[in-house]
């Protein structure tokens, strides 16, 4: 679904992504871990053109959003974007809109669905995330795993090939962050092809197919989880995993 291959990405003159070659199939559930400051929310944020890169291409469900540097018409970049949803760490919910109205914003502007569709669609996605009967509720209302949870639904609601999480539960305090999880596994078991920031090694170890490590912009190493967590190849994985511990 997506195909990165040779991601580059500048602030200035300090290097942040380095080359960045890897591919997400139909199903998988990436989970990518790594020090602070190693690029793991650039690497994201890329994929979704909340930043430029420098250089690279980013295929997306076959089309290019970005090849060798050139990226593709605003339109045709709205489009191949649109077929991603992201999950961020502080939620981003719109707080002056209730938790249906959020859902529906993107919809409503975007495609071309009758009102009676996305209206049914929000309420099936909210009971999915175990939200039911809180859709006229506004965010403030909400506990952080509630929101984290509206969020999910909200990204869901396009329909998107793949969904990004960069630490969706890292602003979540400890009890809270097992319903988010909860949610995610279900998403995973239903084989939404996912991509997940994440400190919960846990989760990473459980529900995820593939574990990608990052440092300074690399990927250092890559395999399934049970071979990276008890087996890792590189001092630089080994070191990281003994720290989080
Ligand atoms: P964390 O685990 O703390 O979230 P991360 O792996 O997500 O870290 P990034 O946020 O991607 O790391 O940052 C990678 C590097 O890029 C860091 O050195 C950071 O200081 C730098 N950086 C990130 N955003 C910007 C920006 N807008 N301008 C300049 N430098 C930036
Ligand atoms: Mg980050």
């Amino acid at each position: 679904i997506i195909e990165v291959d040779g991601l580059t990405k500048s602030y200035g003159t300090l290097e942040v992504l380095k080359k960045m070659t890897f591919d997400v199939h139909k199903n998988d559930v990436v989970a990518v871990i790594g020090p602070s400051g190693s690029g793991k929310s650039t690497m994201l944020r890329s994929l979704v053109h909340l930043e430029e890169i420098n250089g690279g291409s980013i295929r997306v469900s076959g089309e290019y959003l970005v090849q060798n540097g050139l990226y593709s018409k605003p339109g045709e970049i709205k489009r191949i974007t649109s077929k991603m949803g992201m999950v961020f760490q502080h939620f981003n919910l719109f707080p002056h809109l209730t938790v249906k109205e959020n859902l529906e914003l993107a919809p409503k502007v975007v495609k071309g669905e009758t009102g009676a569709e996305i209206s049914r669609r929000s309420a099936e996605l909210l009971e999915k995330v175990g939200l039911g009967g809180r859709a006229s509720e506004y965010p403030s209302r909400l506990s952080g795993g509630q929101k984290q949870r509206v969020a999910i639904a909200r990204a869901l609601m396009m329909n998107p090939d793949i969904l990004l999480f960069d630490e969706p539960t890292s602003a979540l305090d400890p009890e809270l962050t097992g319903e988010v999880l909860q949610v995610m596994k279900k998403l995973a078991e239903e084989h939404m092809t996912m991509i997940v920031v994440t400190h919960e090694m846990g989760f990473a170890r459980e529900v995820a197919n593939r574990v990608m490590f990052m440092d300074h912009g690399e990927i250092i190493e890559s395999g399934h989880p049970e071979q990276l967590f008890t087996n890792p190849q590189f001092d630089r994985t080994k070191a990281f995993l003994n720290r989080s511990f």
